[in-house]
């Protein structure tokens, strides 16, 4: 359905182009309220949403115990800057935390900071301050943020170009991408060889990879690739960052995805879905390394925000509960079995491919053509789709953990269908 241009929707995009920086690109969607799995738009049209604001609404959109801990938490206080007054949600959320991290090295501590791309930035000076070295290695197909430090840990020009020059002594390596023929082994190959040619192992404080490459496309690393990592880390030295601000908080139908890795991170960093739609992130360690910065090193206004934590305290909650779990891994099933069979019936799906109910569509064609027309048609027919991967060619599937069986099958229908219409 084509929006009006009498219609409210119309004039809100209309009011955006004129007041709001172009840099931030421009969606068609303007939102009234949503609740669930559904968003409706300022003319009452309703969507089904499998974007949930890039992977923040793994409990659905208005979750009643987030809105209940959220609304009490306003009535008590909104602000205080933790590094002003203590409040007990903070040190709530960094508890749970404790009890959730995947890392290893004891007592476990945390770090609240308000975006992904801060928390990157936060994981690397503690790294930093820990080891007493500089070196950053990424990975291809990475995604770590759009700050300065964190956009030359991203691997992509779409959101690099101009804004360079970037921060120093990061360092990149290949990533298993077997679609595009990247095996595990090149990858490891492609590591040692940094080691000879950019540089040593002992210059490196960290290494930091997504375990499920999320805007580089939904590409598992694999678990060889992951545990030679470990082992590679160990061997000099350097500290392993799990990014999984994207694949993390139940994703992935485990709370951390590294978990069903079998291997223990040195630090962990979350966001996104963390804060239950509320803008907060975390770094988590043990006290060995979160210890590193002397006090005043680490800090921020808004950083781990009351209110946030007091969202994010229902959530770590609901992700760690087994009911929970087991709805994420029956969410994960469904969509790998739907969707291998929609890989089958489509020839334009190179690979279908994902971890839990993280999951994606790459179509085969190298361009972002297709994929966009996809999500275009997706929304034309009432589905909010977004795409991924270097070259824009991947559907990427973020359904809340929550969603019904009927309302996944109405948008599975209504992806096909989007899938069909575009490709005539
Ligand atoms: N790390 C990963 C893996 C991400 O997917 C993202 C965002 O998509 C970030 C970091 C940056 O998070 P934010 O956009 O909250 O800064």
């Amino acid at each position: 359905m084509a929006v009006k241009q009498d219609s409210a929707v119309a004039a809100a995009l209309a009011s955006r182009q004129r007041y709001v920086a172009r840099g931030v690109s421009t969606p068609r969607l303007a939102v009234a309220r949503a609740e669930g799995a559904w968003i409706e738009d300022l003319d009452g049209r309703r969507f089904l949403d499998f974007a949930g604001g890039i992977a923040c609404q793994n409990l659905g959109h208005g979750n009643a115990a987030v809105v209940t801990a959220i609304h009490e938490q306003v009535d008590a206080f909104m602000h205080q800057c933790f590094m002003v007054g203590s409040y007990e949600p903070y040190v709530e959320t960094c508890r749970r935390l404790a009890e959730l991290s995947p890392c290893g090295g004891g007592e476990q501590r945390s770090l609240l900071l308000n975006s992904g791309a801060e928390a990157v930035e936060n994981a690397v000076k503690i790294a930093r301050a820990a080891t007493g070295r500089d070196g950053v290695v990424v990975f291809d197909q990475a995604f770590h943020g759009r700050t300065l430090l964190t956009l030359a840990m991203t691997a992509n020009v779409k959101y690099k170009h101009g804004f360079g020059p970037f921060p120093s002594e990061v360092y990149r390596a290949p990533a298993p991408y077997p679609y595009r023929g990247v095996s595990t082994a090149e990858a490891i190959a492609g590591l040692r060889r940094l080691f000879a040619t950019e540089i040593a192992p002992d210059e490196i404080a960290c290494v930091v990879l997504e375990p499920v490459q999320g805007e580089g496309g939904f590409i598992p690393a694999g678990a060889e690739f992951v545990r030679a990592l470990r082992e590679i880390c160990s061997e000099h030295g350097i500290l392993y960052v799990d990014d999984e601000v994207q694949s993390g908080v139940g994703r992935t139908g485990t709370i951390w995805a590294i978990e069903q890795y079998d291997v223990e991170p040195d630090l962990l960093v979350a966001g996104k879905s963390l804060g239950g739609g509320l803008p907060l992130a975390s770094v988590t360690g043990p006290a060995a390394i979160m210890d590193a910065p002397a006090p005043g090193g680490l800090g921020g206004t808004f950083g781990g925000n009351p209110v946030a934590c007091a969202a994010a305290c229902v959530v770590l909650d609901a992700v760690a509960s087994g009911e929970f779990k087991e709805q994420a891994r029956t969410l994960g099933d469904t969509l790998t079995e739907a969707l291998d069979a929609l890989a089958a019936r489509r020839p334009e799906i190179g690979e279908h491919r994902g971890l839990g109910a993280m999951r994606a569509l790459e179509l085969e064609l190298q361009s972002p053509a297709l994929a966009g027309a996809v999500t275009a048609a997706a929304f034309e027919r009432g589905l909010l789709l977004l795409s991924c991967g270097t070259y824009g060619n991947v559907l990427r599937l973020l359904p809340p953990l929550t969603i019904a069986t009927d309302e996944l099958e109405r948008g599975l229908g209504l992806l096909e269908e989007a899938l069909v219409d575009a490709s005539r």
